[in-house]
């Protein structure tokens, strides 16, 4: 029996020959303390000498990667008193020249003899084949085999790749066999090598086959912990939890469907019935519902909070935002007016009138002190608020149901908060309007159900979503916006995202107001919106927007959330290369809600390719699932580094986008691992909470890059 990876831990770099307090310091810069976070620390490539052009092979013009050896260096500065390095590269064909601008200390880290891989363009001069600029790694030392792992260095640090080779092998040498925590069964059936294998592979394989078969092991492993991790919780909480066991298919929910202009969509229809199930059963519900923009998740969600009512409980809704909240309040008041609740059995009193309170900072103290006393007694079934309403000290009769819509994560900190409301856990329902990917939403969701609203209630037009490249489908554009609001309509104008800062931004949105307000929309009534404007004013804007008292709202992203006004048919986004795809598809949900057909006019160059890409693919889809799946392609090496970025993760070799396939099977065999009883599996248990402790996961990653835009 080896070692366990984690025990490695305890073995700190120092053990290491050539390891001194000077390399110490700076791996312990780089994050890496002991001989684990060694291992860990996997080569960022991988250069396979047979595979290396030759010099002799190398075409003008094209990038490429070769291997030789540094025969001479030379300094010097050009007439414009730049510092330019330049070296002679050899191998057994040929020189190539490499020119290093304002790259002074060159000189001394690539003295002649020293064998370095250098990646660029190859070009000509004088005669002679050339790179500039050259990305460099030196590689050296005594490594013969036939792939060397090119390793994240630190030129400060001054440690090289070739240190990192030399500590590694120690470290395995040392180490071997490592034990392999995961149990065989699992490793037969898919296939994957063991983790000594896998080590040793990764960072001193033979081939490129080799060290495939070793990061494909990794990456379960990875993956796996991450599953283990979301599924125990899941699993731990409907174990602990005591719920309520409502009662389905009542009356009220009954009357309150039959009620509608319209019959529900199959997609509301199914969630529907996945949320029932649940919350007939004595464990609390745990379900994410992700529906695109106007796929009627609010309903689903009415009819959830109902079941609560219809039972005697009371639900409550609660918004990332004052204004949705406010917006959920006025939407949800007039879908249940005038139902009552029924009075219960053998009770002396009549069905009373179902109370909906709606409670935001902007409540008066009176106001609020009424409704906190309606909570607390029952006379109020439904409360809608942000946050704040059980983050606060709200003290519900009978909390049943609990219905989180949100913009970004209610997260394992707020869930318990609603834990320790009362003795039975409220069922919850997050709602989520940004789809994810499945995969992504394995690991981001990890530990809920998901019910999926695919599809839009039937009448909708699609919106027409053109990307106006150059002055002349701009000026089309504002015609546009102009034929429209002649037509009765209104338009949206949605100012640049800036980054530096919101004051930056908000001047930004004043000269766009300013400039359209002369220019191509002079003569119509403009609106502005952004994130200084006062409360009350932008109330008022607000309100005078939605009866028809403006022809066009010009905003910063502010209105991204909280504006449901279906007479709005069409919106001008400005320098939409710069916002995010799934920011793109919400905000162009804001139109094509009424009847009539709507547009979207992207304006922009697309300065980079992902830019272009993202507004191609929102010229092309109105399909949010395809989006994001796309913008998951777009960003996915992104997702790889960003992750790897924060160096706290455990998301190392694994992709959510590359990877799909083993997400999925990591969640299957997660599943299956922690039915059959984790604590037959010692060293998996050891090496989770050793890895992912509570509270510092990649959940969290992935869940910011997702949610960022
Ligand atoms: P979401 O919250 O998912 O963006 P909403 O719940 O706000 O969507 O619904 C968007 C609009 O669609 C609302 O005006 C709602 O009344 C309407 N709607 C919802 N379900 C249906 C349906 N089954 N048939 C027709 N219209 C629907
Ligand atoms: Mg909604």
């Amino acid at each position: 029996m080896g070692k366990p990876l984690i025990e490695l831990r305890d073995v700190p770099v120092t053990r290491l020959a050539g390891v001194g307090p000077v390399k110490a310091e700076g791996l312990r810069e780089m994050g890496i303390e002991n001989v684990l976070d060694l291992l860990l620390h996997y080569p960022r490539r991988y250069v396979d000498r047979t595979k290396q052009a030759t010099i002799r092979e190398i075409v003008i013009g094209e990038e490429a990667t070769v291997l030789g050896t540094v025969r001479r260096v030379e300094s010097r500065r050009t007439r414009q008193k730049r510092s330019m390095v330049t070296l002679d590269l050899s191998d057994d064909t040929g020189y190539l020249k490499c020119t290093f601008f304002n790259q002074p200390w060159r000189e001394k880290q690539l003295p002649a003899g020293t064998e370095i891989v250098v990646f660029g363009k190859v070009d000509l001069f004088q005669g002679r084949k050339q790179m500039t600029n050259p990305v460099v790694d030196r590689i050296g030392g005594d490594r013969t085999g036939r792939v060397i792992p090119i390793y994240p260095q630190s030129e400060k640090a001054r440690i090289n790749t070739f240190d990192f080779g030399e500590w590694i092998a120690e470290s395995l040498r040392r180490a071997a066999p490592i034990e392999d925590a995961v149990p065989g069964h699992v490793l037969d059936a898919l296939d994957l090598v063991d983790r000594d294998a896998a080590m040793h592979g990764i960072h001193r394989p033979d081939s490129i086959e080799e060290r495939d078969v070793a990061r494909a092991r990794l990456v379960f492993d990875e993956l796996l912990r991450i599953q283990l991790v979301l599924v125990r919780r899941k699993r731990e909480y409907e174990r602990t939890s005591l719920g309520i066991r409502h009662e389905v298919g009542g009356e009220l929910v009954r009357a309150f469907i039959d009620g509608l202009p319209f019959p529900l969509t199959k997609a509301q229809a199914r969630a529907i019935r996945e949320i029932e199930a649940d919350l007939a059963k004595p464990v609390p519900m745990h379900r994410l519902l992700q529906g695109d923009v106007g796929s009627g998740k609010t309903l689903v969600a009415v009819a959830s909070m109902l079941t609560a009512v219809q039972g005697g409980h009371q639900g409550a809704l609660m918004a990332p935002t004052e204004v949705l909240a406010e917006q959920h309040g006025m939407g949800i008041r007039a879908l249940l007016e005038g139902f009552t609740v029924p009075a219960g059995e053998g009770s002396l009193f009549d069905d009373r009138s179902l109370s909906v309170a709606l409670l935001t900072n902007r409540t008066t103290p009176k106001e609020r002190q009424r409704i906190l006393d309606g909570l607390a007694s029952g006379d109020i079934d439904i409360a809608i608020g942000t946050h704040a309403l059980i983050q606060d000290k709200v003290a519900f009769k009978s909390l049943g149901v609990v219905v989180i819509d949100e913009q970004h994560r209610f997260g394992v900190e707020q869930r318990a908060a609603l834990r320790s409301k009362g003795e039975a856990v409220p069922d919850v329902l997050v709602m989520t309007a940004t789809p994810i990917p499945r995969t992504a939403a394995m690991t981001v969701y990890g530990d809920l159900d998901v019910s999926v609203l695919d599809e839009l209630p039937p009448g909708r037009t699609p919106i027409k979503t053109v990307w106006a490249r150059g002055p002349l489908a701009e000026t089309e554009a504002w015609q546009r916006v102009r034929d429209e609001v002649a037509a009765g309509h209104q338009a949206y104008v949605v100012c640049p995202l800036i980054d530096e800062s919101e004051k930056v931004e908000v001047a930004s949105a004043q000269e766009t107001f300013d400039e359209l307000s002369a220019g191509e929309l002079h003569g119509l009534r403009l609106g502005l919106l952004h994130g200084r404007v006062k409360a009350a004013d932008k109330e008022s804007t607000m309100h005078a927007f939605r009866t028809g008292e403006l022809d066009v709202l010009v905003a910063t992203t502010v209105i991204e959330v909280g504006v449901d006004v279906p007479n709005a048919t069409v919106m001008v986004i400005i320098d939409a290369d710069r916002f995010g795809i799934a920011q793109l598809h919400q905000l162009r949900g804001r139109v094509g809600r009424g009847a009539a057909v709507s547009y979207c006019y992207l304006l922009g160059a697309g300065a980079t390719s992902d830019g272009e890409r993202r507004l191609l693919a929102i010229e092309g889809s109105t399909d949010g699932f395809a989006l994001a799946e796309e913008d998951l392609d777009i960003r996915g090496e992104g997702t790889l580094m960003d992750v790897r970025q924060k160096g706290r993760s455990d998301l190392r070799l694994a992709s959510l986008r590359r990877d799909r396939a083993v997400v999925e099977q990591a969640r299957a065999v997660a599943f299956e691992l922690v039915d059959g009883g984790l604590e037959r599996y010692p060293a998996l248990l050891a090496e989770i909470d050793a890895l992912l402790p509570e509270g510092d996961d990649a959940e969290e990653t992935a869940t910011e890059f997702l949610f960022k835009s």
